[in-house]
């Protein structure tokens, strides 16, 4: 048995729920192309992702310590596997279009610099001070509709609408999309932006006791820490205890954010996805109980992960190497490579972008290079 596009599409009309987003209903590409014949427009536009070069980057990007800090620590790329996993399953249950998750999951953290959060930071402020800003996901839009360069037929990855228009997260309520005209973007969408969350966090405590920066008896203090302690057996080795807490914790999440996203619809009697783009709160939610104990995980991480002196210090060299980057490369734009730079930008913008591709050890690498040279010169 084969199955066409044409089967799919009808089998996701048959299965998956009113107000999911159907590939066959999408809105489109910005330029035009015959369909595949065998898969959907999501699952075509997953490929392409998986595909680019800026996928294959991340994982040489840190999500929170320098990659090759360790061999098991989150790099980007295994973050945004565990994140398209945790939508799909989800999607999954809840009727949703699991390509359509996939896709996003996967793309959503293709614009982000190396060296984390404190490289976005580093960035962001040197392009302040030049009155302009960063911000991964508006760079991973960027990366996806023009960085990226597949074709000669157009710039970008040619994504279709619903995947851009779910990139495009952290909308805020009663804001409207300048891309859709519209409020929210698709159930898959603000899937991806929760699983993202449950995804980081429990990872992020996961390394944070591989790192023995955070301890399972300071984790107590967390309400959802103990309810998950309830689940797992106290016998086990630490090892053991430790994975079988992360999976408890990530149940519990998981459970709530479905049960509570499936009451919401419900209760706002959505039926179709029209009415999911107009609606202007996030359907897909935590319960309130939970979403105060969630926030209260993020805190705790904050307070004794993000900013412990263990992770600082390699968060500092990263933004130390960035700026440094930055300016260099402002003096010289011609340092950027030529296939790289988009034609016609003014230089502050290739730097941007350049800076943004890079992973943590080519950006490393080029420090050292430039670095020797400015101190080489000075010492002339
Ligand atoms: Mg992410």
């Amino acid at each position: 048995m084969i199955l066409l596009r044409a089967d799919i599409e009808r089998r996701e009309r048959e299965t998956l729920a009113p107000y999911a987003a159907k590939s066959a209903d999408s809105r489109g590409r910005d330029f035009p192309e015959s369909e595949d014949p065998f898969r959907t427009c999501f699952q075509r536009d997953r490929d392409r992702i998986i595909h680019s070069k800026s996928f294959r980057r991340l994982k040489g990007k840190t999500q929170v310590f320098v990659a090759h800090y360790g061999d098991h620590y989150r790099s980007r790329l295994a973050h945004s596997m565990e994140v398209a996993q945790l939508s799909r399953d989800m999607a999954r249950a809840l009727g949703l279009n699991e390509d359509l998750a996939e896709t996003i999951a996967l793309a959503h953290d293709l614009g982000h610099t190396p060296f984390g959060h404190a490289g976005q930071d580093a960035l962001h402020e040197c392009m302040a001070k030049h009155g302009l800003s960063f911000e991964h996901n508006e760079q991973s839009r960027r990366v996806v509709t023009l960085l990226e360069q597949k074709k000669p037929d157009y710039p970008g990855l040619n994504l279709s609408f619903e995947v851009l228009d779910g990139m495009m997260k952290h909308r805020e309520s009663g804001e409207m999309s300048p891309l859709s005209g519209t409020f929210k973007p698709s159930l898959e969408a603000q899937l991806v932006d929760l699983s993202d969350k449950i995804a980081y966090l429990n990872h992020d405590i996961d390394d944070g006791i591989r790192a023995r920066i955070l301890s399972s008896e300071s984790l107590d203090s967390l309400a959802l820490w103990r309810q998950a302690k309830e689940t797992v057996r106290a016998d086990l080795s630490h090892s053991h205890f430790i994975s079988a807490m992360i999976s408890s914790l990530i149940t519990l999440m998981a459970k709530d954010l479905m049960s509570n996203t499936d009451r919401l619809i419900r209760e706002r009697k959505i039926t179709t996805l029209d009415q999911v783009y107009k609606t202007q709160d996030s359907l897909v939610a935590f319960s309130d109980g939970v979403a105060g104990e969630v926030r209260l995980v993020k805190r705790f991480l904050y307070d004794r992960f993000y900013t412990s002196p263990g992770v600082m210090q390699y968060n500092n060299r990263g933004q130390e190497v960035i700026r440094f980057l930055f300016d260099e490369l402002l003096k010289k734009p011609s340092l950027i490579p030529e296939n790289f730079s988009v034609r016609g930008e003014e230089a502050l913008i290739q730097v941007k972008d350049h800076i943004a591709s890079m992973t943590d050890e080519y950006a490393m690498d080029l420090y050292d290079k430039l670095h020797w040279k400015a101190f080489s010169r000075s010492e002339i």
